[in-house]
Parts: C-alpha cells; sequence; structure tokens
C-alpha cells in the first residue's frame, strides 16, 4: 500500500455550500521533495517509504488527485491580536479529504475565496520551519496538527525580499478553529452554528453525541484540552507567537506554526513575533491569552448554551486545569515525584533564578538530569550563578525528601527533559542549507525532534548552545 493509494472522502463538504469553497490546487513550478516524515505517514498503516511514492509531487503538488478528493477552503473568522476579523478561511490552505480520521491539506496552494489581499502561497522557509515543528511538537507529546511532506519549488513569491513558494502537506484530525465559530455567530447564522457543533462532536468529541447537554459538554472539553496544551507549551518553553483565535484548534491541539520559538535562555516575557509590539502573545501571556480566546469562544457558542455556564468554566476549570498540569509537568522537569506544599514556591523562586542567572531553559533541565549533588556544571551554563546557586542549594535540601535514588531520578528526568530543542539557530541553519541543495540538515533535525529524548551520538552538531547574536530573536510574520 502506497500513500497515493489512498481512498479519502470528504463529510466537510456534507455541511452547507456556506461553509466552504470549492477550489483546485494552483500548482507550483518545478516542484521537488525536500523532505518526508516517518513517523507522520505511519497515521496511514503505510509502511512504504514515502519517498519511493512516484505520486507524491503530484499529490501535494495539486497536479494528481487521491481517490475521492473533492479539493476545498473553509471559511472563518477570527480575532487577530484582539480585533475582530469576520472573514478569514483558509486564504492558502487547500483541503484534499480525510482517512483514517486524519484530514489532509495543502498549505501554500494558491488562491481561494478566502485569500483577500494574499497570493495563496507559502514560502520554503517558513515551510521548512512548519514541517519540523509541527513532527517535533509530536516528538515531545504534545498534541499538534502533523507534517507529512514538504515540497519545495521554482515558483518566485515576493515577500520582504523574492522568496520561492513551497507547500506542506499538513494532516490534523481537525481543520475546525475558534474563529469558524465565530464566523456563523457574527452572521446571526444560528442554524449553521448548531450544524457544526453537531459536525465537531461527530468529528472530535464522539462520545458526547447521545448525551444531554452535548454542546456544554463540548465547550467544558474544549476549555480542557486547550489548558492542557497550553500548559504543555509553558513546560517545554514553547512560544506560539500568533494566538489569534482563527489559530485555535477547537480540539485543543497546536496548529499553524508561524514565528514561533524555543526559548533560549529563559526570559518569561520573551516574544518571538517580531510584528507583536505590545507582547500580546509573549511567553508569559499564552495561558491567559489562551483563556481569553476561551472567552471568544463561549461568546460564539451563546446561542447554543447558557453563557454564564460556559463563562464559568472558562474562570474556575481552566485555572485549575492549567495550574495543575503546568506544576505537575514542572515537577517532573525537575525530578520532584514526592508531594511538597513549598513546590510551588521552590518553582517560581526557580523561574526566578534562571532569568537572573541568564540560562538556556532546555539546556538546563537536561544538564539538571544528570544532577549529583555536584553544581560545576550546572552553574557553568549560567551569565550569573549566584541566582542559581542559591537556588540549587535549595534544591537539595527538597531532594532528601524523594524516595528515588540519584540514578533512578535521572533515568526519570532523561525521558521528560529533552536533549535536542528546534532553536531557531539551528533552523535558519538547516533552512540556509537547504538554499545551497543540502536536505541533509533537515532530516537530521526531524530525526532527533522525533525522538528528543534519546542519545544520538553521529547528531551532536544538533546540540549545541546557541550563538549569543541568535538568542531569543524575534521573527517576522511574513511567511
Ligand atoms: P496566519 O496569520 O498565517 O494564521 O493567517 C491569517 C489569515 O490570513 C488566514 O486566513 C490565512 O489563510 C491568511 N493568509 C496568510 N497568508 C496568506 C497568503 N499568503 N495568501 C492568502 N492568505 C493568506
Ligand atoms: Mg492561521
Amino acid at each position: 500500500m502506497k500513500f497515493s493509494d489512498l481512498k479519502v472522502t470528504t463529510p466537510y463538504l456534507e455541511l452547507p455550500p456556506l461553509f466552504y469553497d470549492i477550489v483546485e490546487p494552483t500548482p507550483l513550478h518545478k516542484p521537488y521533495l525536500i523532505a518526508t516524515s516517518p513517523a507522520c505517514v505511519k497515521l496511514f498503516g503505510i509502511d512504504e517509504p514515502l519517498d519511493l511514492d512516484g505520486q507524491l509531487i503530484d499529490i501535494i503538488n495539486g497536479t494528481e488527485k487521491l481517490q475521492g478528493s473533492k479539493t476545498f477552503a473553509m471559511c472563518y473568522a477570527g480575532h487577530q491580536f484582539g480585533y475582530f476579523v469576520p472573514r478569514l478561511g483558509d486564504g492558502r490552505a487547500i483541503n484534499l479529504g480525510k482517512v483514517n480520521g486524519q484530514n489532509l491539506q495543502l498549505k501554500g496552494s494558491g488562491l481561494t475565496l478566502y485569500s483577500r489581499e494574499g497570493d495563496g502561497r507559502a514560502v520554503k522557509r517558513s515551510s521548512i520551519r512548519e514541517f519540523l515543528m509541527s513532527e517535533a511538537m509530536y516528538g515531545l507529546g504534545i498534541e499538534t496538527s502533523r507534517a507529512l511532506a514538504l515540497i519545495g519549488s521554482q515558483t518566485d513569491v515576493a515577500r520582504e525580499q523574492w522568496e520561492k513558494g513551497a507547500i506542506v502537506l499538513r494532516v490534523s484530525p481537525t481543520w475546525i478553529r475558534f474563529g469558524t465559530f465565530e464566523y456563523f455567530k457574527s452572521r446571526r447564522k444560528y442554524d449553521m452554528l448548531e450544524n457544526l457543533a453537531d459536525y465537531v462532536i461527530e468529528e472530535s468529541f464522539p462520545e458526547l453525541k447521545d448525551q444531554e447537554e452535548r454542546y456544554f459538554k463540548m465547550f467544558t472539553k474544549i476549555v480542557h484540552n486547550s489548558a492542557k496544551t497550553v500548559a504543555c507549551w509553558q513546560s517545554v518553553g514553547f512560544n506560539h507567537g500568533v494566538m489569534n483565535t482563527d489559530n485555535m484548534s477547537i480540539d485543543g491541539r497546536t496548529i499553524d506554526y508561524g514565528p514561533y520559538a524555543m526559548l533560549d535562555d529563559y526570559e518569561a516575557n520573551y516574544i518571538c513575533n517580531h510584528t507583536d509590539m505590545e507582547g500580546r502573545y509573549s511567553f508569559s501571556n499564552q495561558p491567559p491569552i489562551m483563556q481569553w480566546n476561551l472567552s471568544i469562544l463561549a461568546n460564539a457558542l451563546s446561542p447554543l448554551v447558557n453563557i454564564i455556564k460556559m463563562e464559568k468554566v472558562v474562570e474556575k476549570d481552566f485555572v485549575n486545569i492549567y495550574e495543575s498540569e503546568y506544576l505537575r509537568l514542572m515537577k517532573n522537569k525537575m525530578g520532584l515525584f514526592e508531594e511538597d506544599e513549598e513546590d510551588v514556591a521552590l518553582l517560581k523562586w526557580l523561574l526566578g533564578s534562571l532569568e537572573s542567572s541568564v540560562v538556556d531553559y532546555s539546556r538546563f533541565f537536561r544538564l539538571l538530569s544528570h544532577y549529583d549533588g555536584d553544581k560545576t556544571a550546572l552553574l557553568e551554563l549560567c551569565e550569573y550563578q549566584q541566582p542559581l546557586q542559591e537556588w540549587l542549594e535549595s534544591y537539595d535540601t527538597r531532594l532528601t525528601k524523594e524516595k528515588l535514588s540519584c540514578q533512578e531520578r535521572s533515568k526519570q528526568m532523561f525521558g521528560i527533559n529533552p536533549k535536542y530543542v528546534l532553536k531557531n539557530h539551528l533552523l535558519q541553519q538547516a533552512i540556509e542549507k537547504e538554499e545551497a541543495g543540502d536536505f541533509s540538515m533537515i532530516n537530521d533535525l526531524l530525526k532527533v525532534a522525533l525522538d528528543p529524548f534519546f542519545e544520538h551520538e553521529e547528531l551532536e552538531y544538533l546540540n549545541v548552545p546557541t550563538p549569543k547574536t541568535y538568542k531569543n530573536l524575534k521573527l517576522s510574520c511574513s511567511s
């Protein structure tokens, strides 16, 4: 069985025509395959290597179709940087259909009804970033859309300078966004809102189908999932960068990788998105912004569900789940598996110390996984040692309450604190190498991204400290 033998269905097209635009992809000129994800293809029960599939490039480029495919773009609205935009939609994404519970989507494949002033294209640089980070997020065990393959081309695309167009074949159990509900609410199409809610239950929460108050329960699940995902982001040091409601998946997974960053030095108020002047989507703002986004979703669902009940879920459940999940994840990162009421304070102190000591977030935790009481290596990571030194003394005392031996704790922590992290300096290098015709670094990064906790001795060049000039960079949104 090859990927190109898959048969897809298009359940989304059973919704009324207002939900979509039937549109054909516009092929890129001279397409070529850059990378495929062997882990992602497993979702389809395919064992043959994707790059041996002679039709793969044509399917991604839109010159061949999978059986059963009818291509379309989805409509949605959304709050962008806090302001409502009544019509967005897939301006450069085209859906192919669904198979094995996964919706296939091309990103960068040309104009649709929703392209507005855009060109329907995605540039290679941002497509490489989306391809790799989707798979890295999966490698870290965090809910995300996936990326099956990536093609480049000779099509010129105008951004700040001329660049080349690319297409990522993205995969997700759902592509419905908070903004999809906002679209119909703002048009007062409440029957469509109900159609959409039923569709979401069928696609993402089938267990709710015959239950009473199923829309309220659906909303509650969305809140819980979103709280868990943002707790994961905070624990691994992921800054999404564009948490507009049109980029929020209805099942709480991470989608739409733009100017994201994995933290270099720990900096609570880091802003990865160059255009985000006020820091609305800064690292530390992510949990409250997710909560705000959920309150927007509650409003969009208000014709179907009592708003007061939904607001309570946003206020209470979100905070409770976020805080307990974040604490649990961070305690695991610290190797603290016993209960201690001082742990919240110890964690806050650690984050303050990391920031004052100026230390790389993920390198710190990986090295902490080796900790046996000798502080030398950890302190060598710091620009200023004293804050972290003081914290480590208190950590020593806390460790005496742990039941695991030092070796057992290390073993656990190695599986929690990744050794390989997709820092921007590495992504930049991989992009530059691809420009020169060398795809090897993209494939190496993919390998460690999919398996980030283990030692890949032959790929040590992907575990180097971030050069000073590349630390906590801001990235352009144009993609
Ligand atoms: P994003 O910030 O990438 O999530 O995009 C926000 C909205 O703009 C979505 O509706 C996108 O489909 C649309 N969009 C972004 N870039 C382009 C483009 N180059 N051409 C057409 N639409 C675009
Ligand atoms: Mg988007």
